[in-house]
């Protein structure tokens, strides 16, 4: 990934509409390479025909066909405008000069270069050792450098879970069936009968004495990724299989992780897979989004990271305003989506229409009690905030 700020007012900079096709399948023609700037773009295979697939995404920072302009190697997939694009385009008449204007930019190009080129080791290494371990005796597997995790947003960074008393009574082991590799595999779900509530947060978190409800949200399967939330394992099942297992796989090598552990890492990549999965698997995706999101934000908080909690704090009222506005929801749902919408508007500062959730979900008359009392404390806390 490369800085772009710096090259946005750059004379090779391209404006592109959303929804063109900027490379095509093995097309000759195109001897540039593109730096995005700004904007989405999606790799396809077999685009506008019968069996399309979106390999993956790339998104500002990113640039695509460097193979083209540096080795005349022509591109196996399709390249296509997701969002409006800012790009700088370097084609072979004026890339010399590029480089002598921005040896900065050309130092991460390299090393960006070394990156993939390390990556593709590692992957071939992997696979060779994998080769070598089914001909002989098993053995060690040798050690290979994981290249960086782009699973997660930038700005996510190294955590450590803070230290709490695990209570293993409190959980019992389910076997799950991988719907797409048809792996099994045993995933700790909480036994909510046995489980103590200490406090309700007014997000709506839940702290029990003993475990914590964001660890066993989600469940992954190890051997190819497939996550989802654990109370809509079956449902998520039947979602496009083939899209979901290119969403997953990809990130396994790169991940490195056994998914057996309860640790930051593996927590957190269930909960980011699941993120990817849930579009691909649910007809309406948006509840699960956001709470796929807030348990995010409760992650990074319980690890101490503010600004990741804001970050995704503004996702999960994204998603929960997206479901409130566009989903028939049953009225007491409705009432805690406007509970969990006025406590996030309150955290990103937004008073008014904290209030006015919280009033809503007060005064819905088929709302649950507690509820309606939650909701009327709350509104009360704030007022008295704004008085003093
Ligand atoms: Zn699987």
């Amino acid at each position: 990934m490369i800085s772009v700020e710096s090259l946005k007012s750059h004379a090779l900079v391209k404006d592109i509409n959303a929804y063109t096709v900027m490379i095509k399948t093995g097309e000759a023609t195109v001897d540039k390479m593109y730096v995005l700037l700004e904007g989405r773009v999606g790799v396809f295979s077999d685009y506008g025909v019968r069996g399309e697939q979106k390999l993956y995404e790339l998104v500002s920072g990113d640039f695509f066909n460097e193979m083209k302009l540096f080795m005349n190697k022509n591109r196996e997939d399709t390249v296509v405008s997701l969002t409006d694009l800012k790009v700088l385009e370097i084609t072979r008449d004026n890339v010399h000069q590029f480089f002598a204007e921005y040896p900065e930019i050309t130092y991460m190009l390299i090393q960006t270069f070394c990156e993939r080129a390390e990556k593709a080791n590692a992957a071939a290494a992997e696979s060779e050792a994998r080769v070598a371990e089914q001909e002989a005796a098993p053995q060690e597997k040798p050690e290979v450098k994981k290249p960086v995790l782009k699973l997660f947003p930038s700005g996510h960074a190294k955590y450590t879970l803070p230290d709490f008393t695990f209570k293993k009574d409190l959980v019992r082991n389910e076997t799950f069936t991988c719907p797409l590799c048809g792996n099994k595999f045993d995933f700790p779900l909480i036994r909510t009968v046995v489980v103590r509530t200490l406090s309700t947060d007014y997000d709506l978190r839940k702290n029990y004495d003993g475990v914590v409800g964001t660890h066993h949200l989600v469940a992954t399967c190890p051997n190819c990724l497939f996550s989802s939330v654990t109370d809509k394992w079956d449902e998520a099942a039947k979602g496009n299989r083939a899209q979901v297992f290119r969403a997953t796989v990809v990130h396994k090598d790169a991940l490195g992780l056994t998914f057996t552990a309860m640790d930051a890492d593996t927590i957190f990549a269930r909960l980011y897979l699941a993120l990817a999965c849930a579009p691909l698997c649910f007809e309406n995706h948006e509840m699960i989004t956001a709470r796929l999101w807030i348990n995010i934000s409760w992650l990074y908080r319980d690890c101490g990271d503010e600004n990741m909690e804001k970050y995704a704090t503004a996702q999960a009222l994204q998603a929960y305003l997206t479901s409130y506005t566009n989903i028939k929801l049953d009225k007491k749902t409705e009432q805690a989506v406007c509970i969990i919408v006025g406590e996030l508007c309150y955290k990103m500062g937004d008073i008014n229409n904290a209030k006015k959730f919280f009033f809503s979900a007060k005064t819905n008359r088929e709302g649950a009690a507690v509820m309606t009392n939650l909701a009327e404390d709350r509104l009360i806390d704030i007022r008295e905030g704004e008085r003093s």
